[in-house]
């Protein structure tokens, strides 16, 4: 048997993958199917007919979802057995997240729950703290949020004021602040608080129960979306907590959330993907059903070619998604086989791909916002009505551009975690990024070109990547240190990286479909990989020619511009009839199977 390949985190700019090597959605067990099932049951019957209800702010109601939820197992799909959860991997976390991802509001109330409320107290508690909370927080006996926003300190939340002093007999800290954007925070048990004890530079978490004399929840906020779930401020009086609370060590707080955060974001694009392929079935559904012009909406090319691109799309970032978390999931068992525990082993996993959990936090979010504009669109007047579920999906979308680090931020993150793990040299980017620009000072080969389909996609993909090597490289040349002001360049470098990874991760996925079903069952995800691969070399070129125009002047310009060119080369495709193939196929099945 051939041994698996894993790539290290951001790695993947430099270096290719195996199709062998990665994880497919297609590839997962009956228990992960049964596991996603119930979560799909829970959203369809018990969820989605309350939302309604759900979203004026019925406190009592979402209380009460949460515990059922709780009672059939839900919240304690990543949590250990022996502290009642089902101790499942990260991947079937991922799939259980997509699923309750189609419960709209719910479903953040849910991932703040299971992921930022619960996950701290797992991967950072001792022994007494996890005995317990965890087993609470997993049977939904207690609710769980996470509170590190402040007015002032929003993506610099490291900046906080809120702070803790150690009485004078040392028995517990007294916890002083107000917290804003607190999700779950009106029916909160448990709240994980990060604050600076006493003058320290860095945060501290607390475990903090909602009970505790000085401990209150401001009302509901009045939001765009996500109307069900409860966010408010946070107010925190004199709070006596005990030393025993305290979460990891002095000091350690802003690593536990940013390293919380990484877990959040992949999480979130696991949602995300839910939340696309829901909103597809209910655009589907309306052109199957409303006729204008004598004919149904399902035979309009223009309305197809909008339900072609919501499927490629979609299509892309559950394959990017997927095979992150798979990567997430080996790295973890690879660290405790070196003698880590799992908490430990999991945080580090989360960090080794800090990059691919910003990209698909990136392009899940923005796919969706892309799916709901368009499934709103394709309903006309009628999905402008407060009535259906799509303007429902359009508001409740919004945010997951904005919260676990907007996407602005994310991609920074992907930019400058990069250009670390360069200088570390963990990621050989120098001599890559030199071979590259080498390259284009020499003639282009013109040696006979490929006829096998994969090997002329993964020929493009190189292409892709070497053009990021020749503007990325350029720019840090230039820049060095005063990179990181040149905000426009690092955004531009970000995109041409997100589109290289969502279409590598697609061409790999349906290689290795192809290799255990067969090139025909595969024709059209073929068709759908042409497409986005001829739109991302548009892409690509233009985020590359827009930051060569930014820093590079007379012959490195030109140079470099040539290289654009020629590295975004792309052979033509007819996306209209492709569309129009992927669009047939969602409308006979009236509903999202790809
Ligand atoms: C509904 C909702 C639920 C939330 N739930 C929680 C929760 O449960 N717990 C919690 O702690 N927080 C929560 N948040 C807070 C959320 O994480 C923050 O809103 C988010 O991190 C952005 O911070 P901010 O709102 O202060 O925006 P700012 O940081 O003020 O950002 C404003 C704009 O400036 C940009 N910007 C900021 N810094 C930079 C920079 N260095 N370079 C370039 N651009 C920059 C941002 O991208 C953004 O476009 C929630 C927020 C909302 C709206």
């Amino acid at each position: 048997m051939n041994q698996k390949t894993t790539l290290k985190g951001g790695e993947f700019i430099i270096k290719e993958s195996k199709a062998e090597d990665i994880f497919i959605p297609e590839e997962f067990n009956e228990e992960q199917k049964l596991m996603a099932d119930s979560c799909r049951a829970f959203t369809e019957t018990v969820v989605v007919p309350q939302m309604n209800q759900l979203e004026k702010h019925d406190r009592a109601l979402l209380t009460k979802l949460m515990k059922e939820a709780g009672e059939l197992g839900l919240l304690g799909i990543s949590v250990p057995e022996e502290y009642a959860g089902f101790g499942q991997n990260f991947v079937t976390s991922m799939l259980t997240t997509e699923e309750m991802g189609k419960g709209y509001s719910f479903a953040v109330a849910y991932s703040a729950h299971t992921g930022i409320g619960t996950l701290p107290i797992l991967y950072y508690g001792n022994e007494a703290q996890k005995s317990k909370y965890l087993p609470k927080l997993a049977t939904g006996e207690y609710i769980g949020s996470y509170c590190l926003t402040e007015a002032d300190a929003g993506s610099d939340a490291n900046s906080g004021k809120a702070n803790a002093i150690l009485s004078d007999d040392g028995s517990h800290y007294i916890l002083n602040g107000v917290k804003i954007w607190i999700t779950n925070g009106g029916v909160a048990d448990l709240l994980i608080v990060f604050a600076k004890i006493e003058k320290d530079k860095n945060l501290s978490a607390f475990i903090v129960e909602s009970t505790w004399e000085g401990v209150r929840a401001g009302v509901d906020e009045e939001k765009m979306g996500i109307k069900g779930s409860s966010t408010v401020q946070m107010y925190l009086d004199n709070v006596k907590v005990p030393v025993e609370n305290l979460l990891g060590d002095r000091n350690d707080g802003f690593k536990i959330a940013l390293n919380i955060l990484n877990l959040g974001r992949i999480k979130l694009s696991g949602a995300t993907i839910g939340a696309s392929k829901g909103t597809i079935g209910l655009a589907v559904n309306y052109t199957n059903e409303r006729k204008q012009f004598g004919k149904l909406l399902a035979n309009f090319p223009a309305i197809k070619s909008k339900l072609a691109e919501m499927v490629i799309l979609t299509y892309a970032s559950e394959s990017l998604t997927y095979r992150a978390s798979q990567n997430i999931e080996d790295a973890i068992q690879e660290y405790i086989q070196q003698g880590m525990d799992k908490g430990k082993a999991t945080v580090e996993g989360m960090r080794q791909y800090a990059i691919e959990a910003s990209i698909a936090k990136i392009f899940g979010s923005e796919t969706l916002d892309f799916v709901v504009d368009e499934a709103v669109q394709i309903h006309g007047g009628m999905g402008y009505s407060a009535e259906t579920q799509v303007e429902r999906a359009y508001r409740d979308s919004r945010i997951n551009r904005i919260f676990e680090g907007t996407n602005e931020i994310n991609r920074m993150v992907i930019v400058g975690e990069l250009l670390k793990r360069s200088m570390k040299g963990e990621i050989d980017l120098i001599r890559s990024a030199m071979a590259v620009a080498k390259e284009l000072i020499g003639i282009p080969e013109f040696g006979s070109p490929s006829t096998d389909y994969y090997e002329v996609k993964r020929k493009i993909i190189l292409n892709f990547k070497k053009s990021i090597l020749m503007v990325a490289g350029a720019a840090v040349q230039k820049f060095a240190q005063a990179f990181a002001e040149e905000q426009e360049i690092m955004l531009n470098v970000a995109d041409m990286i997100i589109q290289t990874y969502a279409a590598e991760s697609m061409m790999l996925r349906i290689e290795k479909l192809e290799s255990k079903n067969g090139a025909a069952q595969v024709s059209l995800q073929k068709a759908m990989l042409d497409v986005f691969i001829y739109d991302s070399a548009f892409e690509i070129n233009k985020y590359g020619t827009d930051a060569i125009n930014s820093f590079a002047v007379k012959d490195e310009q030109q140079a470099m511009l040539m290289g654009i060119k020629r590295f975004t080369k792309i052979s033509n495709v007819n996306v209209k009839e492709i569309r129009r193939m992927v669009a047939d196929k969602l409308i006979e099945q009236n509903i999202y199977q790809f």
